[in-house]
């Protein structure tokens, strides 16, 4: 006898879940459109050719090879702001 009310329950609890799906794979298809706009945006900041590169990590100076965030372009590639021919 418990053991056929448990496995009523089981079966309640799974048409439950099925109610969830449904709802997540609504969620799921409102999400995709918006990605999609979302990837374009990404690379618009980030022109092919710079002037002026700014890195949070730091990154090598192409002429002294000191670590700084912010780099500008030179003759020689992204140069600090001391080497940088102003
Ligand atoms: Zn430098």
């Amino acid at each position: 006898m418990a053991r056929d009310r448990s496995l009523d329950e089981f079966a309640r609890a799974d048409s439950d879940s099925d109610g969830d799906d449904g709802d997540d794979g609504g969620a799921d298809a409102a999400d995709d459109p918006a990605s999609a706009d979302d990837d374009p945006n990404f690379a618009d900041p980030e022109p092919a050719v710079s002037t002026y590169a700014f890195s949070p990590g730091g990154a090598a100076c192409a002429a002294c090879g000191e670590t700084v965030e912010k780099r500008w372009r030179d003759e020689s590639g992204l140069v600090c702001g001391d080497c940088k021919a102003w």
